[in-house]
């Protein structure tokens, strides 16, 4: 009882002025602060937006319902259609590397659960996110709107992006590219940041970091060896 009402109370003042999602302490609110403390604060997980994000966001909901057990362990699930929910470490990872504040408009590509999404958008963002499947896309819909999480949900190739919202503060790529999609370059604003998983499905994978300054130069940096799902073209 006494971490519920702790978790309350630390929710509340970190997001007095953000959306009420993610606000309501639910039965596995002391899993997730443990989720939080083990595979992300001591993995060196730093950013307090992105922290507090994992602490309110509930993970069990975006999973399969025969797999909501496994919800606040550090490893991916399946969400049908061959894809996946990714482990709550590469999440926060991404996230951490955006840096996601009240009122930075945010591109997610690959909705698939809404999860990401969800994070961003109790970080103070507003997201827009694009997923291939129509079947992920409508249920990662209802699901953010039942939930209460400001992102708009829309079924597209986020190859191309999302050209009427252009420029993003802050782009999230969650599926694994042959290469950075020049789209998604050109609607990243001067200043903005990217992360995306380069590389094939059986090869090597990386996350890389890509930043645009001022003057629209562009400069990669390599981040870590990741596994996602391939980036796939072609509406499903
Ligand atoms: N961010 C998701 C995990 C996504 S897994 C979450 O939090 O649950 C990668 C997702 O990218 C899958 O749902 C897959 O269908 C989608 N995807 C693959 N290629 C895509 C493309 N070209 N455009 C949009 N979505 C794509």
């Amino acid at each position: 009882m006494r971490s519920l009402i702790a978790v309350f109370v630390l929710g509340g003042l970190a997001f007095a002025d953000a959306p009420d999602a993610g606000r309501v302490v639910d039965s596995r609110a002391a899993e997730r602060l443990e989720m939080v403390e083990r595979y992300l604060v001591s993995e060196g997980i730093r950013d307090a937006a992105t922290l507090q994000a994992m602490r309110t966001v509930p993970r069990h909901e975006f999973v399969p319902p025969n797999l909501s057990d496994a919800a606040y362990e550090n490893r991916p699930l399946p969400i049908g259609l061959g894809q996946t929910i990714s482990q709550p470490y590469i999440v926060a990872y991404q996230t951490e590397v955006v840096r996601p504040r009240t009122g930075m408009k945010i591109l997610e590509v690959g909705t698939g659960s809404g999860y990401q999404a969800a994070v961003l958008s109790a970080a103070g963002a507003r997201v827009f996110t694009v997923e291939i499947f129509a079947e992920l896309e409508s249920s990662a819909r209802t699901r953010l709107e039942r939930l209460g999480y400001r992102a708009t949900v829309r079924h597209g190739d986020g190859n191309l992006g999302w050209p009427e919202e252009a420029p993003f503060d802050a782009i999230v790529v969650t599926a694994a590219a042959s290469h950075v999609p020049p789209a998604l370059l050109e609607q990243l604003r001067p200043g903005g940041r990217m992360v995306i998983p380069v590389g094939s499905m059986f090869g090597v994978q990386n996350l890389i970091q890509v930043e645009k300054d001022a003057e629209g130069t562009v400069r990669t940096r390599y981040l870590l060896p990741v596994a996602f799902v391939p980036m796939l073209s072609g509406l499903r």
